[in-house]
């Protein structure tokens, strides 16, 4: 098995297709270490003694695969990290996932997030947290920690995530791992348990990019069952780029000054260095907005979530309160279902869709939106992408930012622009930074996923980033 470890999840599939690897063996080791796993990233492992039966030639190779435990899936459970899902097991799949399965690669796993995807770190839980496998006392970031966890440490080859602000890039930042978020209708989100539709956004977590790609190829198409879903307009290829030549970098002030630690901006810089050795032009330049991204997200994100959230009643899925009439169980089922940062969300984004305070709040926040994806428009004009740090720091202490929301929101700043725009970002590991893996954003109009997997690859052979010492 330490053998198989060592495998990118496009090495082992072109094993399985070459006929040196049966896919039985891949199943069977990795089963045994998700089984095992003690950082609690999984909360459900697949008991079967044998993978479901593959194609020798699909190209995912039998490789099998985590999933954030939000997506639908038949007959497992799928309970987006919440008491009021408890022992939901759906009738049908999500989309990506099917797609995954098609493409062949086995579901092995349901892996842990925060509630409805609530989070930053994670501990919003309501299964417990998810530790950092580079160190068992930090958390691994969030809102997927549970999918990045599991790739880090080597419990799954790869897995697959959702961001609405950030929840594939950060983790996978504070993981050591690569992360990326796919242009908004990328992926269908058909089946996967929603958080706040107008963002939300599912994404691969790999140990590089190469295997990005081939999961993004595998998930992204247009879906007759989500309206919102576009697919992508061109196939993904797999990356190969090894220069950045003519490549225009963007440095936007907003994202690389206050509020940054300093080991993580020395590790930007580092890249920077190496991105100009590579042949790109490094230029400082200016998202005016992006610092008032985080109040927008925290605005609209709540006031979509306070409509979503609405269906869990009682009645039609998972947990039920005892009650003497209707009402009283409604209420206690969403008091007894749903943990404290849902319930402040809820009540937030009800407060800022109220009549009379809709325009103050929801209006303004949609404005700041549009004058962000803007600030974005502009920079297209002069750069190919604009980079960043993915988060402001490493991974933090557990316990250290749950009795302070706005310090756990405070995580997003780097992320939450993007997803406001809609456009893709990744994020690659650049270093380390005080022992704890550092990563490095890049973001790019919409739609230029290629474009933004070949430049991560080409910096990513440059850095040559280790993340065995997270798989010991
Ligand atoms: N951390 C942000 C939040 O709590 C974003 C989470 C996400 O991307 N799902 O809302």
């Amino acid at each position: 098995m330490s053998d198989l470890l060592e495998l990118t999840a496009a090495q082992a599939a072109a094993r399985v297709r070459a006929g040196e690897l049966d896919p039985a063996d891949l199943w069977h080791g990795y089963r045994e270490r998700a089984a095992a796993d003690d950082l609690n990233a999984f909360t459900w492992v697949s008991d079967r003694d044998e993978p479901e039966a593959i194609d020798g030639d699909a190209p995912l190779g039998g490789v099998p695969i985590g999933v954030k435990d939000l997506f639908c899936t038949a007959g497992i459970p799928s309970q987006a990290g919440s008491r009021i899902l408890e022992g939901f097991r759906p009738p049908y799949t999500a989309t990506a996932v099917e797609r995954l399965t098609a493409a062949g690669a086995p579901v092995l796993g349901k892996t842990n997030q925060d509630e409805f995807a609530m989070g930053s770190s994670t501990e919003n839980s309501a299964y417990g947290p998810t530790l950092n496998p580079w160190d068992r006392t930090r958390v691994p970031g969030g809102s997927s920690g549970g999918s990045a966890a599991a790739v880090a440490a080597g419990s799954v080859p790869w897995s697959i995530g959702t961001d609405t602000g950030g929840s594939i890039r950060q983790p996978a930042a504070l993981c050591g791992i690569v992360g990326l978020k796919p242009t908004y209708g990328a992926i269908s989100r058909y089946g996967m348990i929603a958080f706040a539709s107008s963002l939300d956004q599912a994404g691969p977590f790999t140990r590089d990019t190469t295997d990005a790609a081939l999961l993004l190829a595998a998930m992204a198409g247009k879906d007759p069952c989500d309206s919102t879903s576009l697919g992508l307009p061109e196939p993904v290829r797999l990356p190969e780029a090894t220069d950045l030549k003519g490549v225009r970098l963007g440095v936007p002030e907003e994202l690389t000054g206050e509020g940054i630690e300093p080991g993580v901006l020395e590790a930007f810089r580092a890249t920077l260095d190496l991105a100009r050795e590579l042949g790109a032009t490094v230029e400082t330049t200016h998202l005016p907005h992006a610092p008032q991204g985080l109040a927008a997200s925290y605005l609209i994100a709540p006031a979509e979530c306070s409509s979503n959230l609405a269906r869990y009643d009682g009645v039609r899925y998972g947990h039920r309160a005892d009650a003497p009439d209707l009402l009283t169980m409604y209420t206690r089922t969403r008091e007894e279902g749903f943990g404290a940062e849902v319930k402040r969300r809820v009540m937030l984004g009800t407060y800022a869709l109220s009549s009379g305070y809709y325009d103050a709040y929801y209006g303004r926040a949609q404005k700041v939106r549009t004058l962000i994806a803007r600030d974005f428009d502009y920079s297209w004009e002069r750069f190919d992408f604009i980079v960043s740090p993915t988060a402001p720091g490493v991974a933090f202490e557990l316990g250290a930012k749950t009795a302070d929301p706005l310090a756990m929101y405070l995580n997003d700043f780097c992320t939450v622009p993007m997803s406001l725009a809609g456009i893709p970002a990744i994020s690659i590991p650049n270093g380390l930074a005080d022992g704890l893996p550092v990563g490095f954003q890049i973001a790019g109009p919409a739609f230029s996923e290629n474009r933004i997997l070949d430049a991560a690859h080409a910096l990513e052979q440059a850095i040559g980033f280790d993340g065995s010492a997270g798989r010991a």
